[in-house]
């Protein structure tokens, strides 16, 4: 058994890291895991299941998915400190799921299963259950993975990203993928940014994992989660409060206030994390070390928004799906994956305005970037005045 774990709620551990190459990911994760007070003693010795970020079928180099290094450096430590079974999954975004082996080849699962001798799969092969999100501000329900409500010892290996609709996801964005493509829908049938926070929050809630750890090494900036670019930032984080670890990403994004972020001050208003970033007990880095010079932010101005107008103005202010029609493959995903069913067929998806709720996430499951994010004409006037 490894060593007793000082309890420390809000402690981050941060380790620098600027390459994926494999002795250096290694060394770095155990770093972050030791600076933020060690594993937890329950990660130890009996199965642990590992959540990862599987959104879609792409290599590892694009930073939509959680890098197999990182999961390889959690693997090993974890084994060092006695772990039984391991085992690493996700639910990928809707339609991927049914993709299964082309998803674990192209993400680099199923080499580093192979290598490291740990199932790999998506978390619904043995189904889903329905189950009661007690305090549930949007879902009072959930069909959950049952793969995760069997699993007592869950950690959550994520991925740093920007995000169109909540504009960053890290460690709780992650654990959203608990939950079946109909519960995610339904969190995202409004215009209101604040009813997918809640639904984040609530999931996460359910989850509970005992640690988090966050590949921050590699990045993605500009429109994320799935059609933005690569950018170094250089970290491993880990931790046992996800909303913490997500402030210290966040700041790491460029944000001096990360609680601007609706996603981690709707946390820390409902008890989840710090209040302020004073509670955040960072080791291992300086906050003034964190920033990344230039990190380009999704686009879209809601977040400049006042929050109790930001329901109201999202409709005009916030991207909107545009097709770029020579790009189109005709697959019908953003037809399937629409939540309100806003997308009719004339050779390709048409967007039906009055239906749209603008969540993206048409744009961010469409395999070609065919479908964009655009701003609409008031927004980029705006956004021309404040530049
Ligand atoms: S816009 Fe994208 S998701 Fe929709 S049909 Fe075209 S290629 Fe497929
Ligand atoms: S058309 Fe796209 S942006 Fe609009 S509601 Fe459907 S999935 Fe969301």
């Amino acid at each position: 058994m490894g060593e007793k774990q000082e309890y420390a709620p809000f402690r981050v551990g941060a380790a620098r890291c600027v390459s994926y190459e494999p002795s250096a990911v290694e060394e770095a994760v155990e770093r972050a895991v030791q600076a933020s007070g060690g594993w937890p003693e329950s990660c130890c010795s009996e199965e642990v299941l590992l959540k990862a970020n599987l959104l879609a079928p792409r290599p590892p180099e694009d930073a939509v998915t959680t890098h197999p290094e990182v999961l390889r450096g959690v693997v090993r430590s974890l084994r060092r400190r006695g772990a039984g079974r391991i085992r690493i999954g996700d639910n990928p975004g809707y339609i991927y799921a049914s993709q299964k082996e082309l998803l674990l080849e192209r993400t680099g699962m199923k080499r580093l299963g192979e290598d490291e001798d740990v199932p790999v799969g998506t978390l619904s092969d043995e189904g889903v259950e329905e189950v009661p999100i007690p305090g549930g501000r949007v879902l009072s329900r959930a069909r959950v993975s049952t793969r995760i409500l069997r699993s007592r010892y869950l950690v959550n290996v994520a991925k740093l990203k920007t995000h169109v609709e909540t504009e960053m996801t890290g460690c709780l964005k992650n654990l959203f993928g608990i939950a079946d493509t109909q519960t995610r829908k339904r969190a995202h049938q409004s215009r209101d940014t604040s009813h997918l926070v809640h639904g984040i929050l609530d999931l996460f809630t359910l989850a509970r994992p005992l640690f988090h750890v966050l590949d921050a090494v590699v990045a993605m900036e500009g429109n994320g989660p799935s059609h933005g670019s690569p950018k170094r930032v250089g970290w491993i984080l880990a931790g046992p409060n996800a909303p913490s670890i997500d402030l210290v990403a966040a700041v790491s994004m460029g944000y001096s206030n990360p609680f601007d972020i609706p996603l981690l001050r709707t946390a820390a208003e409902r008890g989840l994390g710090p209040r302020s970033l004073d509670e955040v007990d960072l080791r291992g880095a300086n906050w003034e070390e964190l920033p990344t010079a230039g990190f380009r932010r999704a686009s879209g101005l809601v977040r400049f928004i006042p929050t109790p107008l930001r329901g109201f103005a999202h409709r005009w202010v916030a991207l909107r799906p545009q097709l770029e029609r020579s790009a189109c493959v005709r697959c019908r995903v953003c037809q399937e994956v629409c939540p309100v069913d806003a997308l009719a067929w004339d050779d390709g998806p048409v967007v039906d305005s009055n239906r749209c709720v603008q969540c993206l996430c048409c744009h961010e499951m469409c395999p070609t970037g065919a479908m964009k994010a655009a701003a609409n004409p008031l927004a980029r006037w705006v956004q021309g005045m404040r530049s």
